[in-house]
């Protein structure tokens, strides 16, 4: 059925850069013989899923919206892929995102732009907008996302998908084609607040083979989801960010932000304002943090290693002559920009006044998170500032695009989990999400919190 509604919609939407289609049904066939000889599977055993192109799928063609990657097919699968494939979710396919997951509407792909299901003019959030537009355009029942700055929450608050990054270390990034190592985190992206807390226990707990990866086992998150549900949040302690609301913010956006939290006030929770002063720094310390990562993570795409190689038109074939070529043909403005901007700030001379204020003032929103958890329970806003833009509409303003991350940025600076749960429409039509945000390891709580406002 979502093969067939791909192939009724994808054309219009463009959620999928690859469908594999034929993966896809032997895994099902195979569930279906396993479940008719009485094997007992996996809860979400037989449920499809789409994977952001950024994860590696052996065997699958593997791009991260980069032309740069176009033909590789990784020989191995990241170990949530692993996981996936072992519970028996039969993989629909690649989902478009902004080139190496740089940006917020899944414009910077190398592939196209996908469309918002809500409105095909505008854009669906990013980087990983094919894996929400997936979701929300009934392509797929689950998806897989990951977030650095805000790419599963965003996307999923302009769809009005649920969309999860975990606490950094909760699930394996080993299989991710690195962005910025010490934000990147890859998560669900599902309709329900349940579907998501099923998929995050399957993929996430620890692995050897990440060395950031926590060593505990998950929160009980499915149970969470299941209290939450029951409506019943009495105890809780919920702090307004003071930081993330008010100006810049669409009035529609903040009139259903308010609407929620009377309905957590309903339920029993008790609603306080909570200051996070660092956090007005945060947008300007990440775009000097993650370009910085970035140009590092970047380096090994030079033309001998990996998918595309450029020969020099004219001159003779150097080393440095073909990785120049091949990363001049292969990679696009936005990875430019950044690479750029990453190995300024790590430059001599300008290392300590650009990478290093900027990791202080990480240093300082940790503290503020701190400060604040030892309030309150979780930490809520409104997860974008405004509805889906109109495709276009920011393209040729790098600034305004990065201003669509304010809200969501400060998580991934201090490794704490984040939720974007559907919070309505806005006076447009077109929907807007709701964040929720816990300490770290305490991913229960997102949960929780989520379930109860579904
Ligand atoms: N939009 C942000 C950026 O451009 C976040 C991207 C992400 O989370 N991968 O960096």
């Amino acid at each position: 059925a979502h093969l067939d509604r791909i192939a009724a919609v994808d054309g219009a939407v463009h959620a999928y850069l690859h469908v594999s289609a034929e993966d896809a049904l032997a895994t099902a066939r195979d569930v279906d013989a396993r479940r008719a000889a009485g094997e007992q599977l996996h809860p979400l055993a037989g449920v499809p899923i789409a994977v952001k192109d950024v994860v590696v799928t052996k065997g699958m063609p593997s791009t991260a919206g980069s032309k740069i990657l176009e033909g590789w097919i990784p020989p191995y699968d990241a170990t949530l892929v692993e996981k996936i494939r072992a519970a028996g979710l039969p993989i629909l396919g690649k989902t478009n995102m902004d080139e190496f997951a740089m940006g917020s509407s899944t414009e910077h792909s190398a592939f196209g732009n996908t469309h918002n299901p809500w409105d095909l003019d505008r854009i669906p959030g990013g980087s990983g907008g094919g894996s929400a537009a997936a979701v929300a355009a009934f392509e797929a029942p689950l998806a897989i996302g990951t977030d650095t700055g805000g790419s599963i929450r965003q996307p999923g608050a302009v769809t009005g998908t649920v969309g999860v990054k975990p606490t950094y270390g909760g699930v394996s990034r080993y299989g991710l084609i690195a962005m910025a190592s010490s934000l990147d985190q890859a998560g669900p992206v599902t309709r329900t607040v349940l579907d998501s807390a099923l998929l995050h226990e399957l993929i996430g707990g620890h692995d050897p083979r990440d060395s950031t990866s926590i060593p505990e086992p998950l929160p009980a998150l499915v149970d969470a989801a299941r209290q939450g549900a029951a409506g019943d949040l009495s105890g809780l302690k919920v702090g307004v960010v003071t930081q993330l609301q008010g100006e810049g913010y669409q009035p529609g956006v903040l009139a259903r932000f308010q609407e929620s939290l009377d309905l957590l006030t309903q339920a029993g929770a008790e609603i306080v304002e909570v200051s996070c002063p660092s956090f007005d720094a945060a947008l300007a310390a990440y775009y000097l943090i993650m370009p910085s990562e970035a140009s590092s993570n970047l380096a090994k795409f030079d033309g001998m290693r990996f998918g595309l190689r450029v020969e020099p038109e004219e001159g003779p074939v150097t080393a440095e002559r073909v990785m120049a070529a091949t990363r001049g043909a292969g990679f696009g403005d936005e990875v430019k920009r950044r690479v750029i901007l990453g190995t300024y700030a790590l430059s001599a001379g300008y290392y300590d006044a650009y990478y290093g204020s900027a990791q202080k003032v990480r240093t300082l929103i940790q503290r503020d998170f701190d400060a604040a958890f030892a309030q309150v329970d979780v930490l809520v806003s409104p997860t974008a500032p405004t509805t889906a833009f109109p495709l276009g509409e920011k393209l040729d303003d790098p600034l305004a695009m990065y201003l669509n991350d304010v809200a969501t940025i400060p998580a991934n600076l201090a490794g704490v989990p984040g939720i974007s749960v559907p919070n309505g429409l806005s006076d447009d039509g077109l929907p807007v999400g709701f964040q929720i945000l816990a300490p770290a390891k305490a991913d229960d709580r997102l949960y929780r919190v989520g379930a109860a406002l579904e």
